[in-house]
């Protein structure tokens, strides 16, 4: 890095029209690899949860208007109609139903008839669904709860629902997946074309049932190389089928089909939510465990859901439990790292606007290592990583954080 003691931004910092996220910390059950925060619901806590995120909503300044909205979890899906008819009022009393973006995650299992028309009438208009494999035994593996004939029907419901937006999430790298398993999933969820897939090979959270069966020697990890295989394979298979990587573990395509080149933006079926993280706009955040970023300041909400609806319903209290500011040039190197995460990677203006620092001043020694080892490419007023950066972008992410005492 230069110009480190360039401690404070140069220019004016731009606070964008942003995200909402909320988190649901409901699962019917826990998968075997989740360290989110979740747990089974009971009817009696599901209702105050809802009665808790509503009051919540007040916590935000009434001008705040998202331009996304995601709701995760846990697995939002299994909020009923009637919770989600209590939320698309409040959230149209607020006007933010005009956000451009409105994504629900949601279980195969879980959805229905109902429920997709009652998300859809609320102004939901993108479902991302936790598909991780076609296969039978490989799903019971994780623990999940769906079977592949959900995906199926599930899919079906929500095109005859009218969405028009679908992402599918998967994994790869599964202990016990064969390159035969992992081939024929891709085979099969490829016919749905989606408009968008997140793909990720497994992680061994610790203090997660797989990790302990791993520790335990009751599941072979598959290979490095063959789980580098795995992911070569799908991207064949995305570049054949017209998905283009716009970021690491992220794929979609423009309506017309047509591929088009990194300089020319993200593809219409992108992720707008996910972009507002890599790119650094702020989001506010609702629901236990939920982490926001206003104002240069981060926040996370009490992760227990008995003590988050007993703080914002009984006590009237607010449901941050920890905050960290963030010096300006420690930001500054987390946004830079993760805006390289996509295939568009950084336009030196936008760059400005969102840190009030100079990318070219601050990164032209790492850019130009980049540019020799033919990872990143440079711009007139660009820099990016090639779809071989990309591949370590995780790595070449390390370099551009800043050590937060170097830069108080
Ligand atoms: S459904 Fe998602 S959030 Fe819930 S336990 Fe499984 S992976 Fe975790």
């Amino acid at each position: 890095m230069s110009q480190r003691l360039q401690l404070e931004p140069l220019h004016p910092v731009s606070r964008p029209r942003s995200g909402l996220y909320v988190h649901v910390p409901f699962c019917a059950r826990k998968c075997d690899y989740c360290a989110f925060y979740s747990h089974e619901p009971d009817s009696a806590t599901l209702g105050r949860y809802v009665d808790a995120l509503i009051l919540e909503t007040d916590r935000i300044e009434r001008d705040f208007q998202p331009d996304t909205i995601f709701f995760g979890g846990g697995t939002p899906s299994l909020l009923p109609p009637k919770s989600w008819e209590r939320i698309g009022k409040v959230f149209s009393d607020r006007g933010w139903t005009s956000a451009t973006e409105w994504t629900v995650e949601c279980n195969p299992a879980t959805l229905s008839r109902d429920k997709a028309r009652v998300l859809k009438e609320i102004g939901v208009n993108r479902i991302s669904m936790g598909v991780q494999s076609m296969d039978e035994d490989l799903l019971e593996r994780l623990g999940r709860i769906h079977t592949r004939s959900s995906v199926f029907q599930s899919y079906d419901l929500l095109r005859s629902s009218g969405f028009e937006r679908i992402n599918l999430d998967l994994m790869f790298a599964i202990p016990g997946q064969t390159m035969e398993r992992w081939k024929s999933t891709i085979d099969e969820i490829i016919q749905l074309q989606p408009e968008h897939f997140a793909c990720y090979e497994v992680i061994y959270e610790e203090d997660t049932p797989l990790f302990q069966q791993l520790q335990a020697g009751e599941v072979d990890e598959v290979e490095e190389e063959v789980a580098a295989e795995m992911y070569e394979i799908w991207l064949e298979a995305m570049d054949q089928g017209g998905w283009i990587q716009y970021e690491i573990a992220n794929f979609a395509r423009d309506r017309d089909g047509v591929r088009r080149a990194p300089e020319s933006g993200v593809p219409e079926g992108a992720c707008r939510h996910n972009i507002h993280y890599w790119m650094g706009s702020e989001y506010h955040a609702l629901g236990p465990s939920a982490c926001g970023f206003v104002n240069g300041v981060r926040t996370r909400n009490i992760s227990n859901t008995e003590v988050y609806c007993r703080t914002v319903l009984d006590a009237g209290g607010s449901p941050i439990d920890g905050e960290d500011v963030l010096p300006p040039l420690s930001r500054a190197g987390e946004i830079a790292a993760f805006g390289l995460r996509m295939n568009t990677g950084w336009n030196f203006d936008v760059y400005r606007q969102r840190t009030g620092f100079d990318f070219e001043m601050l990164w032209k020694e790492e850019m130009e290592r980049l540019e020799a080892g033919r990872l990143g490419v440079r711009g007139t007023n660009t820099f990016r990583l090639t779809r071989r950066g990309m591949r370590f972008a995780d790595a070449i992410g390390e370099r551009f954080l800043v050590d937060q005492a170097l830069s108080r």
